[in-house]
């Protein structure tokens, strides 16, 4: 289980405040000059794509060597320099390297798991998209990344060669063709690493689909590649609004200078961001990482969507969690920070069955005959909760009624369920302290069972 890190430090700036860590541009890249290492095209070609690379620069034991290069051959390796001085060079549990770093555990789970785990070939009607809700696609449109994450769902399709451009034509066709089609995630591989102009060209094919509303694009390069984000490519974004990006941190260390200000130029160009995480063992597995990270997301402006369980991917099986560890996060988050700062945590169901919310026991038991609930917050502390006044129309006839009886009560002035000479509902009853019971206005049904506050199940 991983610990929070160092919050915002940048490649240099982490250096900085670990200063025995071997880390950092100053470590890795002395050689790089200002222009080059902000330079998205030089990151991009200079990315440590095979092991003998990675091995000058990363202690990785000879006898792991060859299990790992045999990793390689199923699915590559790519980590920009930017994103590689994130990493502690002495430290082989570093969060950022079990992320990009093949590992012998990659190797030893090469057979567990499945090559498509959202049986997105099965819900694909022309090649590049994926269309399983009645209303929204998901659109293929690059075979590469930035970075290749190792827990990666779309491994299968990384490979070299970029999506040809009839196959976006036949993607966009599709999409114009299906009108039930009102959103559309643009997605990879990572859609920023295609060259500006292409990008422009597929949204504006896309936004001259009239019955199509909203644009997503799905990236990790705000994350592994900040420098791509520039004044050019947030101008063209911007023409093709309503627009949407969500960007995929996972780590609190990911939340660098460099980070914040492509998630800023994105903000300007007025893009909202959220941010999709994956739950990863080694990597974001506690509360105090987890909180961390969201909290430097908010400090981005970058707001928190979802947090989606490892799916099983072949070769991942190191990396995923069970679901009570995700649910104890989950629990440690809810109340312990604000919920702006709380994801959903999601499944997403085998298959294609979809994205499955899951949530902690909040609601312990439920009469809707009753309009009672029985809840638990974030203490701990059990709640006794009635929804509406039962039946207000019933309440008003028997009130009538009893009046007619005792004339001198005077006229009853009930306007609604909640209001009137009828006390409130009890909205959340603390069950420990049932011994005070709260005044009770006009005598109701309701009223009564309020007092008759009874203990959770
Ligand atoms: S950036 Fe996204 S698509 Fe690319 S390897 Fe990572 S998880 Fe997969």
């Amino acid at each position: 289980m991983s610990d929070a890190g160092g919050l915002g430090g940048g490649a240099g700036g982490v250096a900085a405040t670990r200063a025995r860590a071997r880390l950092g541009r100053a470590h890795y890249f002395p050689e790089a000059t200002d222009a080059e290492w902000n330079d998205w095209k030089w990151q991009f070609r200079h990315r440590i794509t095979d092991l003998e690379q990675l091995v000058k620069l990363i202690p990785i034991p000879e006898g792991e060597r060859a299990l790992r290069r045999e990793v390689l051959r199923d699915f590559r390796m790519g980590i920009p320099p930017y994103y590689l001085a994130l990493i502690d060079a002495d430290d082989p549990d570093d969060p950022i390297l079990r992320q990009a770093v093949p590992l012998t555990e990659e190797y030893a789970w090469r057979d567990v798991g499945d090559e498509d785990p959202l049986g997105e070939e099965k819900y694909s009607p022309v090649p590049g998209i994926t269309h399983r809700y009645p209303d929204r696609v998901l659109m293929v449109i690059s075979n590469s990344c930035a970075v290749y994450c190792r827990y990666c769902t779309r491994k299968r399709i990384m490979y070299e060669d970029a999506v040809p451009d009839m196959e976006i034509d036949r993607m966009v066709d599709y999409i114009a063709r299906t009108k039930t089609v009102r959103d559309v995630v643009v997605s990879g591989g990572d859609p920023l690493t295609c060259s500006t102009a292409k990008l422009d060209s597929i949204l504006g094919k896309l936004r001259a689909i009239p019955h199509l509303e909203i644009i997503r694009i799905g990236t990790r390069v705000p994350v592994s590649l900040p420098q791509r984000i520039d004044a050019e490519l947030c101008a063209m974004l911007q023409e093709h609004h309503p627009l949407w990006v969500n960007v995929h941190f996972n780590h609190p260390r990911e939340c660098t200078p460099e980070a914040a200000r492509a998630c800023d130029l994105l903000s300007r160009a007025g893009i909202p961001l959220n941010t999709q995480a994956v739950l990863l063992k080694g990597v974001n597995d506690s509360v105090g990482t987890m909180k961390a990270l969201m909290h430097g997301l908010m400090k981005m402006r970058v707001r928190p969507y979802y947090v989606y369980h490892c799916d099983p991917v072949r070769g991942s099986e190191h990396m995923r969690t069970t679901i009570a560890e995700g649910l104890a996060i989950m629990e440690g988050l809810r109340g312990h920070t604000s919920g702006l700062a709380i994801p959903q945590y999601v499944i997403d169901a085998p298959g294609g069955g979809g994205k499955v919310p899951i949530n902690p026991y909040y609601l312990l038991h439920y009469e809707p005959a009753q309009h009672r609930a029985i809840l638990r917050n974030y203490q701990g502390r059990i709640f006794e909760y009635y929804e509406q006044v039962p039946d207000s129309e019933l309440l008003r006839r028997k009130l009538a009624a009893e009046q007619q009886l005792a004339p001198s009560a005077g006229p009853v002035a009930l306007t609604s369920s909640h209001g009137g000479s009828v006390a409130p509902p009890p909205a959340a009853q603390d069950v420990a302290s049932l011994a005070a019971p709260p005044p009770v206005v006009g005598k109701s049904t309701w009223a009564h069972r309020g007092r008759q506050r009874r203990d959770a199940p």
